[in-house]
């Protein structure tokens, strides 16, 4: 948000949460110092530090108990790549879920004193804390899914590595299946990060700006669409200006140019958004998309 920008306080509250929350992510991985870089900088780091998130790194080897902890096995049927066993994820999951939030496996339990387990019956899980796998095959991530998470005290993420994981560790344990993307990357670790992400700067006190991200683009302040352009000093840039509405003073014509660049961006490149917004749309807005040869799918 810039000096210019007008905070209307009662439109802000309708439908931007500010109810202060914190979330757990109970991360399960093979590779827990993938996760050293992104949480020790900038708005992760800051977010820990004010404990608004809670990170905690399970890795799922600690919970094997064979002499090579071993956590995958070659693919039933044949074919290339391995799989990851189900027993230590599963174990490794419900022994958590079993604790107190803010849990973790003491170090020296690792592998050797392993609170007791059922191999052969499922144990309960609290029925609010999702039990997430990444997967290319799950439902998409958007904004609209990173809003559903961000309402959960508590989040379990499964990484997968390999071939994926054992089909038994998605039909007994996980209650749901997400994909940041119709790609394949090499484990869910990057996945997970992308989720934490995302789900932390929703949460009240985690932007240092309180409109931040609820202006962005496929949020409620947009309506779903994406954001216009920004622009800081200086004014020219290799000969580019600045837009003079920007400079006016004159808030509510800044606020209906953003409006416009944003109806615009969005027009040029996700036309289908602007379906979707439906009757979020003015008809301001309307008019000045029909004067650029806007198709709705419905009007
Ligand atoms: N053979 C699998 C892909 C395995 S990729 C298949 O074809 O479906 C290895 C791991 O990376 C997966 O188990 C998953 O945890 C993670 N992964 C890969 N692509 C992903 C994506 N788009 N979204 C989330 N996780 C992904």
């Amino acid at each position: 948000m810039d000096e210019n920008q007008a905070v209307d306080d009662t439109a802000f509250s309708k439908d931007h949460d500010t109810a202060s929350r914190t979330i757990c992510f109970d991360i399960f991985t093979l590779f827990p110092p993938m996760f050293a870089g992104p949480f020790s900088e900038s708005i992760l780091k800051r977010a820990l530090d004010k404990s608004l998130i809670q990170v905690l790194l399970h890795d799922i080897r600690s919970y094997t108990t064979d002499r090579h902890h071993v956590c995958d096995g070659t693919p039933y049927g044949g074919g290339g790549g391995m799989v990851m066993k189900p027993e230590p994820i599963v174990r490794a999951v419900e022994t958590v879920l079993a604790h107190p939030t803010g849990w973790t496996l003491p170090p020296e339990a690792a592998f050797v004193d392993l609170p007791p387990w059922d191999e052969t019956t499922p144990a309960p899980l609290p029925a609010d804390v999702p039990v997430i796998l990444l997967t290319p095959q799950g439902r998409t991530f958007d904004q609209s899914v990173t809003l559903e998470l961000s309402q959960h005290p508590r989040l379990a993420l499964i990484c997968g590595r390999y071939e994926g994981v054992d089909e038994r560790v998605r039909s007994q344990l996980v209650t749901d299946e997400i994909s940041i993307g119709d790609f394949v990357i090499s484990g869910g670790e990057l996945a997970a990060m992308v989720i934490v992400d995302a789900v932390t700067r929703l949460l009240p006190g985690a932007l240092g700006d309180a409109l931040g991200a609820h202006q962005d683009s496929h949020s409620a302040g947009t309506d779903g669409l994406l954001e216009g352009p920004h622009y800081t000093r200086p004014h020219s840039f290799r000969g580019e200006s600045v837009p003079d509405v920007l400079l006016s003073g004159h808030h509510a014509h800044v606020e209906r140019w953003r409006r416009e660049q944003s109806l615009l961006r969005t027009l040029e490149r996700r036309p289908e958004l602007l379906d979707t917004a439906g009757e979020k749309l003015s008809k301001a807005d309307r008019a000045f998309l029909t004067d650029r040869n806007w198709n709705p799918a419905y009007a």
